[in-house]
């Protein structure tokens, strides 16, 4: 199996390294400027209203939430300066984190709530800011607080029914008019929000990126060995796992065929020309198991100089004949390193899925190593069968 490695791309110059592997403290202080994004937007959109038209707006509300918006951004501005100065000497600060993810919740729910709009733009603006959150914070707590907000927000829609408070009581008058279009400033209002939440949507879909490369880094270096590019030893016993398990739930019961191959002498390789060409051997070979292999086949690196096919639906005299073929190749293998050819062998030892001793995974590992150990012990560069 092989997978392209663009996963380990080289950094350009303008490249910004990939936030989720910043320390903790460097992703809250890029968190927190992000949040105060919200403060900004809604303080922006309310003073300017306050300004051209005071009168549509509940005066002592403005007042409250001028202070709520600007405690938010000097509290976010005094973390973010002490965090610049913490950076160099600590690498997390769980009070940072809680009062960005708090702050965030109080400042969007309340002006929501305020304004009527907790069910549209506020729960929006709390679902993007959800997707950034759990990808450079604790994803806990973001689970934690979204069990406060689901409460709060059914209370909130209640609280609109009740008539026990105005509905949104920010609002003096009704920002629609009587043929129910919204009138000019209301408009102006949820352009400026639109304005924020549009790259607050590209940064999600930024945040997405990255954690979708981080997840196939992830995948390649857990399943995929480094040097040959082949599977590793661990998704090489899954496969087979899988296998089995799909051969015994079919009526027809399909073959599984190992091949177990290890390099003939390789210590006296690398004991000769050096470890450098040791390692072309072991990609030259594995360049020949592969080109041998049909795309259904698994070929994997068990070991330092070990290997093993898996051939789905094949018999055990098939995969003999395969082993066959593959061994002459390897020994027919041009490896020159230095100007100066290296000659390799191999020994192979062929069992097949199901047969007596052989019910699991294990049993046919067990059982091709066994039959290569045979041929090693009867000559090497040759293949045995179980
Ligand atoms: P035999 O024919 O009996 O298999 O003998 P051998 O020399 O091939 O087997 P042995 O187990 O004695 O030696 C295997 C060697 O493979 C020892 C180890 O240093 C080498 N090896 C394991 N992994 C790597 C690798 O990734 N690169 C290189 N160059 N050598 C490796
Ligand atoms: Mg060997
Ligand atoms: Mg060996």
């Amino acid at each position: 199996m092989t997978t392209d490695s663009n996963t380990l791309k080289e950094p350009g110059l303008l490249t910004i390294s990939n936030p989720m592997d910043w320390k903790a403290i460097d992703r809250f202080i890029l968190l927190a400027c992000l949040v105060l994004l919200a403060p900004l937007s809604f303080g922006v959109s309310m003073w300017a209203t306050n300004i051209l038209a005071p009168e549509w707006l509940n005066q002592t509300l403005v007042m409250m939430l001028s202070v709520l918006y600007v405690m938010h951004i000097a509290v976010m501005g005094s973390f973010i300066l002490t965090a610049m100065k913490l950076r160099k000497y600590t690498h997390d600060w769980p009070l940072f984190e809680n009062a960005i993810i708090s702050s965030f919740l109080v400042t969007v729910m309340t002006t929501g709530y305020l304004t009527g709009t907790h069910l549209s733009e506020a729960l929006l603006i709390i679902f993007l800011g959800v997707i950034i959150t759990c990808t450079l914070a604790d994803v806990n707590k973001v689970k934690f607080c979204f069990w406060i907000v689901v409460p709060i927000l059914i209370l909130m829609s209640a609280l609109d029914y009740s008539e026990v408070v105005p509905y949104a009581m920010l609002l003096e008058r009704s920002p629609y008019s009587e043929d129910g279009r919204p009138l000019e400033g209301w408009m102006m209002v949820r352009m400026t929000v639109a304005v924020i939440l549009a790259p607050l949507t590209y940064l999600c879909i930024l945040a997405m990126k990255r954690w979708t490369e981080r997840e196939s880094l992830y995948l390649e270096m857990s399943t995929i060995d480094g040097l040959t590019r082949l599977s590793n030893r661990n998704s090489l016993i899954s496969r087979g796992q899988e296998e089995i398990r799909r051969a015994r739930a079919s009526d027809a019961m399909p073959p599984l065929s190992c091949i177990m191959i290890d390099l003939d002498h390789f210590k006296q390789i690398n004991d000769t020309w050096g470890h450098h060409a040791g390692d072309e051997v072991l990609i030259a070979a594995s360049k020949v198991m592969m080109d041998s292999a049909r795309p259904n086949d698994e070929v994997g690196r068990y070991g330092g100089e070990e290997f093993a096919v898996l051939l789905p639906g094949t018999t055990l005299l098939q995969a003999k004949l395969i082993a066959e073929r593959i061994r002459k190749r390897i020994s027919s293998m041009n490896v020159v390193v230095d100007g100066q050819k290296i000659d390799v062998t191999a020994s192979f030892g062929v069992a097949c899925y199901p047969s007596p001793d052989v019910e699991a995974m294990s049993d046919l590992l067990k059982t091709a190593d066994k039959a290569l150990y045979e041929a090693k012990e009867t000559g090497r560069n040759k293949v045995v069968t179980a």
